[in-house]
């Protein structure tokens, strides 16, 4: 497989999709450049080398549609300041041939969003999947996505795929594009180089013990990595919201906590096969309960399995803490995802803030820790505590899916694997 290392930009010409769906405000400037500093040394590398660059990238939801609020020409000053070099734009990312052509050594063309062609993801539009002629249109709309994944391959000698945010999605510029490419012009970037590591360090290369922690409000959206993880992990933390439904399964009263009353059962399966597996699984033994989903509510700290009335769990309690950092600490490999409380607010983030710490001191220890998945890395971030993990995943439901066992198209399409 080629690697961005071993590739020599000089005299070529790159074609790069980045994720730039960076966050703007009302103004239109941006308010989280994260994304943008993730890809510069990807962007950096092939103009040292002497390459010239072609960036694309989709921005929010345009849904096929030209939209101004969408248009990445509101970031060319920012992608310019970091890069160093005047960034030229290309307003229509199918009509960019001519800009592209006319590219010297360390120039930059950075493409219109993607999204505002349907092809770039690639779903029929206007059209109902109920409808008797779906099936067609989507035929139809996979052959033009084709020819627009073509369209954006004929600009450039190479393509590099550097957006992990993206990489669960088959669309044109994340993976149908790399079928125009030989082996040898086709390569995963920096950041994607990372993010695939930092997945095989907690699914291949496991250090042990392994703990995983899973916490956010549900059982339902998180069962594909719980069952992916049980034949992986020494210990599984499950926190948060999931707590009252398996609290209720084992007969537990749980008074006003969410609670998924259809995944009961799942629950008790959950139970059943970590005992089969030897896999030591930590509940939540007590929490801090709340009489209103409020910052300000009334608390007192109350079993998870007996909860009065009236009142909900919002955060791990003291001794579910401890339980907590105990399976942490000790830990070679640690896997976070979804907090164990409200973190967003103040006076619900202790559960969250033990495991932050244990991550903490364990990873000063030499384990690896990964922390991803949306709501675990606000939270990290909001305790100020990103620098003292070893790696957070800039993919939501890419890392996910990841972590799930799934082969992601966005790699799969570089590695030439189905
Ligand atoms: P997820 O997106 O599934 O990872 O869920 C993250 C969300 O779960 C955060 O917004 C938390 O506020 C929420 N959460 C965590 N613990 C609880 C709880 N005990 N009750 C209600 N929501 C919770």
């Amino acid at each position: 497989m080629q690697t961005i290392d071993n590739f020599n930009f000089a005299g070529k010409k790159a074609i790069v999709r980045v994720d730039f769906n960076v966050p703007l405000n009302e103004e239109g400037k941006i308010t989280d450049d994260t994304r943008i500093r993730g890809a510069l040394p990807t962007l950096k590398k092939i103009l040292n080398d002497g390459g010239a660059l072609i960036i694309m990238s989709h921005m929010g939801k345009p849904k096929g549609k030209v939209n101004a609020k969408y248009s990445l020409s509101q970031i060319v000053d920012a992608v310019s300041a970091a890069l160093g070099v005047a960034v030229k734009f290309a307003p229509d990312c199918a009509k960019a041939a001519d800009a592209a052509a006319a590219l010297k050594p360390g120039e930059v063309l950075l493409l219109e969003n993607l999204r505002f062609y349907p092809e770039e993801e690639g779903k029929p539009v206007g059209i109902e999947k109920e409808d008797p002629a779906y099936e067609e249109a989507k035929k139809a709309m996979k052959a033009s996505q084709k020819e627009f994944a073509k369209t954006l391959a004929s600009y450039a000698d190479c393509y590099v795929n550097d957006a992990f945010g993206t990489a669960h999605r088959k669309h044109a510029s994340t993976a149908v594009i790399a079928d125009y490419f030989d082996a040898d012009h086709k390569m995963l970037g920096y950041l994607m180089e990372k993010e695939v590591k930092a997945v095989d360090n907690i699914l291949k290369d496991i250090k042990r013990p392994f703990t995983a922690i899973m916490g956010g409000s549900k059982v339902s959206t998180k069962i594909g990595i719980i069952e992916n993880l049980m034949d992986k992990v020494d210990n599984l933390i499950l926190c948060g919201g999931m707590t009252y439904t398996f609290a209720k399964a084992q007969g537990g009263h749980v008074g006003q906590s969410i609670c998924e009353e259809d995944k009961l059962q799942l629950a008790l399966d959950i139970i059943a096969k970590a005992k089969a597996k030897g896999v030591n699984l930590v509940l939540g033994t007590d929490c801090v309960a709340a009489d209103a989903f409020s910052n300000d509510a009334n608390t007192q700290v109350v079993p998870a399995n007996a909860i009065p009335d009236g009142w909900e769990g919002l955060d791990a309690g003291p001794e579910t803490r401890k339980l907590f950092a105990n399976a942490i600490k000790g830990a070679k490999t640690i896997l976070w995802n979804g907090p164990a409380g409200v973190f967003e607010f103040d006076n619900f983030t202790a559960g969250s803030r033990a495991i932050a710490d244990a991550i903490a001191e364990a990873t000063a220890n030499g384990a690896f820790s990964l922390i991803g998945g949306g709501d675990s890395v606000a939270c990290i971030n909001k305790f100020g505590m990103a620098d003292q993990v070893s790696y957070i995943s800039t993919g939501g439901g890419a890392l996910l899916e990841a972590i799930e066992g799934k082969i992601l198209p966005g790699i799969a399409a570089i590695r030439g694997e189905e």
